[in-house]
């Protein structure tokens, strides 16, 4: 959903300070231009933006690159600036992804402060952005961590998927447990993984994914008996424990998921069999 050029416009009123944007924009090494036309009452250039201030309007337009991002997003916590729907969206649209960031029910925008006030005989809740939160059930979230099972880590699909441009920007778990179990009773398997692990590494300096490892703490089963037993079941305890997206190719593990409402993707036969020949197809080299 990411577009290639930033282009936002705020509505400026009374409360709006140029000293305010200008010392913002200092911050970044920004170039004032001569303006251009009457009607512009401030040019500057920083960072491929070009910021343009009028009587009424404040417009930012240019390159979309990490740091223009940071800045509209520093521009729009400015005093005196506005934003219309169409607007609005377009910033939401450009904001960095987060991981475990709560969302405002009303504006869209990352939340990561609900502050309390007394309100007269009241107790009110509201959220950085300045909207009130109720702060009942159920809370918005952004989630965009992933886990996969050791099938599809074995089958090599997640990568291809992510190198056909699925996943993008999600977080990709990886408990140790699942790499002890490969350890000691998939030892058939390890290089097969290994090497899926390596191109998830390498397509994270892409900047296509992130790739986290983490320590669960969970005892690898004692047999291979037990392994086939509590493999699913401690995996899926692991998705909950870390609020994952859990990803199988496996119908019961798809089911034991739903089960427990914890969310899982479910890769189906069909594009099990596929990945492969349509990443071949896809992705030339
Ligand atoms: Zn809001």
């Amino acid at each position: 959903m990411s577009s290639s050029s930033i282009n936002i416009s705020w509505g400026v009123s009374p409360r709006f300070y140029r000293s305010d944007l200008e010392s913002l924009l200092s911050r970044y090494a920004a170039v004032e231009n001569q303006p251009k036309s009457e009607y512009e009452l401030g040019l500057w250039k920083v960072n491929g933006l070009t910021i343009k201030l009028y009587k009424e309007t404040l417009v930012a337009q240019g390159r979309n690159t990490s740091t223009g991002v940071e800045i509209v997003h520093e521009i729009k916590k400015l005093n005196g600036l506005s934003v219309d729907q169409k607007n609005q969206s377009k910033l939401i649209a450009l904001r960095p992804v987060a991981q475990n960031a709560l969302i405002c029910s009303q504006c869209g925008e990352y939340v990561y402060l609900i502050n309390s006030s007394i309100d007269g005989l009241d107790i009110s809740f509201k959220n950085e952005c300045g909207h009130r939160n109720n702060v009942n059930a159920p809370f918005l979230m952004s989630v965009n961590r992933l886990m996969p099972d050791i099938n599809i880590l074995k089958s090599r699909n997640l990568s291809r998927m992510i190198e056909l441009g699925f996943f993008d920007n999600c977080e990709i778990l990886i408990p140790d447990y699942l790499m002890r179990c490969i350890d000691h009773y998939m030892s058939g398997s390890k290089s097969t993984v290994s090497e899926e692990l390596a191109q998830l590494r390498e397509l994270e300096k892409w900047g296509k994914v992130k790739v986290k490892t983490f320590k669960d703490g969970f005892d690898i089963p004692a047999s291979r008996e037990e392994f086939n037993i509590d493999e699913d079941p401690i995996l899926l305890d692991i998705a909950d424990i870390t609020n994952s997206i859990f990803i199988t190719a496996d119908i019961n593990c798809k089911d034991q998921a739903t089960l427990r409402n914890r969310p899982v993707i479910f890769i189906d036969h069909e594009t099990t069999k596929n990945t492969k020949i349509l990443h071949e197809l896809r992705t030339p080299s």
